[in-house]
């Protein structure tokens, strides 16, 4: 890779982390034009060496060689890359887009091959952690993309990310984040539900709090349980799916008796119901993969 000094970037999108994930990159002495729809979102770029207000996706793409976008959705990834003034129309061939927002995978793969036919390289690399590790430089960085591409942009990537996982050939890596979300946000419920339950069973919040956090439920099954016994292949039942069932059912009935709906309950109790039928019961609790895996095989 050339010197930082020598390499120009594009940069769309200067919101909560993306605006913070360009003052990284300019900080390194990259040359960057940044652009958002919002005028407000540039006032800090305006007194910042080597940068260049675009004004527009199309201006921010002259002479790039990198291409950031860091945008709320899919639709305005197509807008910025594809639209009237789109950056598509001046990318250089060659020039590398680094699509880092969460958006679709499908859409994802619908630019990929749009972009192939005008060779201009696209890649995923969506980013994990919070607005405070984008401003220090610490975000998890997830990247699609062959592995001499990641080595050609690496040392721009490291300007605002820490971990930095190669996950795949392109479009993998957005693939992992939704999957993260999906356990994150899945996981916003199931919290909810559980404080709601110990509220209404009268339990005093900060004492649910502090011993939630300290057992496996709070630890998460997959830090405590799941890498030791299913995922290392060992179903053994430290704790059969049977005793799940009748947990998983006092918890339902207390809930029920004290007007505490619990949607995810609902759904997993029907879930270690299905043990028995497809002879799992006195398997580990942790073979619940491998019961979802004989649903989706059977579906
Ligand atoms: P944000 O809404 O703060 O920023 C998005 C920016 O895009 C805004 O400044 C907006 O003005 C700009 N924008 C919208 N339409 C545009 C257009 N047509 N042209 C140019 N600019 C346009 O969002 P964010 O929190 O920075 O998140 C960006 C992406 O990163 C999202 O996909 C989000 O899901 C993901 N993400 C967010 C976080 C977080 O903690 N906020 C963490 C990881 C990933």
């Amino acid at each position: 890779m050339r010197r930082k000094s020598k390499i120009k970037a594009g940069f769309i999108g200067l919101g909560t982390m993306g605006s913070a994930m360009a003052q990284n990159l300019l900080r390194s002495g990259m040359e960057v034009a940044v652009f958002d729809s919002d005028v407000d979102k540039l006032e800090d770029f305006w007194s910042i060496p080597n940068c260049r207000i675009a004004s527009s996706p199309m201006d921010a793409a002259i002479d790039a060689d990198y291409f950031f976008t860091m945008l709320p959705d899919s639709e305005v990834v197509e807008e910025v890359l594809f639209g009237e003034n789109g950056a598509v129309l001046k990318l250089r061939e060659k020039a590398l887009i680094i699509e880092m927002s969460t958006g679709s995978p499908v859409a994802f793969q619908d630019f990929r091959k749009r972009l192939h036919q005008q060779h201009i390289r696209i890649i995923d690399a969506p980013v994990g952690r919070t607005p405070g590790h984008a401003k220090r430089g610490d975000l998890l960085v997830l990247v699609g993309a062959d592995e001499e591409t990641l080595d050609e942009i690496r040392p721009l990537l490291e300007c605002f990310g820490k971990d930095i996982v190669l996950v795949g050939p392109p479009g993998h890596a957005i693939r992992l984040k939704i999957v993260n979300n999906y356990m994150s946000m899945v996981g916003m419920v199931l919290t909810a539900e559980t404080l709601l339950l110990a509220k209404k069973a009268g339990i005093d919040r900060d004492i649910a709090v502090k011993v939630l956090q300290s057992t496996t439920a709070g630890k998460g099954q997959i830090n405590v349980n799941f890498p030791r016994k299913v995922l290392a292949g060992d179903i053994s039942p430290d704790f059969p799916l049977s005793l799940g069932l009748k947990d998983i059912s006092l918890a339902v009935e207390l809930a029920k008796a004290e007007g505490a709906p619990l949607f995810l309950g609902g759904a997993a109790r029907e879930l270690f119901a299905l043990a028995k039928p497809w002879g799992r019961s006195q398997q580990d609790c942790t073979a619940m993969l491998l019961l979802l895996e004989d649903l989706a095989r059977s579906s």
